[in-house]
């Protein structure tokens, strides 16, 4: 648990301050100075909040691989795993929190950015805490539950200047690079058609994902890659959604989508068709454009991505996502630079599921 033996950087910040030894202005303190010597941190503190799969699994091994970040801290609720992570990573025991203890990281130096890992309806409430406690936020997939959370937590960022970024590690992988640029640039013409398709089966009927008021839902989790895929091989926000809910299993999915599919339409004139499932395992992303095509089979799963496009294959090499993600976001932090995936494209992402929810509510074409 906390304790305090050292002088808080905001105790740091004010005694040396009020005696005028030393001018350190909030830029500089954003470039990340350490107290010690004044020398540049060579990695950033990251804390994860909330310990279940993704960061268990996920995320804690992968930050054993990061040059520009490692894993300071982590906050969770459940007593038993403070020892366990303690004694497995090496975590001092004053990084270690809980939930009532979490603001006080406001007093930890050790601790530069906070990783939100909960369930998706606690996204926005631990986002605006960790930016009121002074810290850089990452937030995990989709941004929160909704675009009023999501921009309230852009806003306490903005208002505490600090950087938020979404964990789309996606946007870090070099195949998923190469299609964007395909796309953008128009490399085989314009984009006419995005047909993409993500899922897995859910089998847990007790799990958050199948409650409505957590953020569940296949859109909710799933959905959001083939969104994104269709937004950022387009390089276009959506503004006219239609789409469809189906389940096989209506015993279990009571509350949220099993099935979903749905069509958007981009300004150009783009089409995507995309589909999303907690029933199907699926992965697939294929773009047709005015001279040729280009895909990737699987566009999003955590390895093994692989393309080809009218030319031939396209081949980079494989790499820790979850590790780029969160070294990429480190450096901007360090470098003080705008982050790659900014809370913006949660925001985008969030208009368009709440569009898809109307669409298949109303049965209707809705704007975004
Ligand atoms: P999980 O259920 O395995 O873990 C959630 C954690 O939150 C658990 O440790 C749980 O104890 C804790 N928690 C705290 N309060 C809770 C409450 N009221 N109800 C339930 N759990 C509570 O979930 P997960 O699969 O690790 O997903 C966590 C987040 O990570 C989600 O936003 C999910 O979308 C995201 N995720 C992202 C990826 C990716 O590839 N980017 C992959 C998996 C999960």
């Amino acid at each position: 648990m906390k304790t305090q033996s050292q002088p808080s950087r905001r105790q740091f910040i004010k005694q040396t301050a009020s005696a005028s030894v030393l001018a350190i202005t909030p830029a500089i303190w954003s470039k990340n100075i350490s107290l010690i010597g004044l020398k540049p941190k060579e990695k950033m503190g990251i804390a994860l909040v909330g310990l279940g799969y993704y960061s268990g699994q996920v995320l804690a091994p992968a930050l054993q691989e990061t040059e520009n970040c490692y894993l300071a801290g982590v906050v969770t609720g459940t007593p038993e795993k403070e020892k366990v992570w303690a004694e497995k990573y090496g975590i001092k025991d004053q990084n270690i929190y809980n939930y009532e203890t979490y603001d006080q990281i406001a007093d930890n130096d050790d601790i530069d950015i906070i990783y939100v890992v909960l369930p998706n309806s606690m996204h926005a409430e631990y986002v605006i805490r960790a930016a009121k406690a002074g810290k850089h936020v990452i937030c995990e997939k989709p941004m929160a539950s909704s675009v009023e959370e999501c921009e309230a937590m852009i806003k306490a960022c903005e208002d505490n200047n600090r950087k938020l970024s979404i964990g789309y590690r996606m946007q870090f992988e070099p195949h998923t690079q190469e299609i964007m640029r395909l796309g953008q640039e128009k490399v085989f013409g314009s984009v006419k058609l995005v047909n993409a398709g993500a899922g897995y089966r859910e089998a847990r009927a007790d799990h958050w994902k199948l409650n409505q008021e957590m953020g569940g839902g296949a859109m909710m989790d799933m959905g959001v890659y083939a969104l994104q895929a269709a937004r950022y091989v387009t390089g276009e926000e959506p503004i006219a959604v239609t789409a469809q809910s189906f389940t096989t299993r209506p015993e279990i999915f009571t509350e949220v989508d099993e099935t979903t599919m749905f069509q958007l339409e981009f300004p150009s004139g783009a089409l995507a068709n995309l589909h999303t499932s907690f029933g199907m395992g699926m992965n697939y992303l294929n773009v047709t454009a005015e001279k040729g095509w280009f895909k990737l089979d699987p566009f999003s799963a955590y390895g093994g991505i692989k393309g080809e496009s009218k030319n031939g294959p396209i081949d980079f090499p494989q790499i820790n996502q979850q590790a780029a993600q969160m070294d990429g976001q480190a450096m901007s932090v360090m470098e003080d630079k705008p982050m790659q995936v900014p809370g913006e494209e949660g925001l985008r992402d969030m208009r368009v599921v709440e569009a898809v929810y109307r669409a298949i509510e109303s049965g209707d074409q809705e704007k975004v």
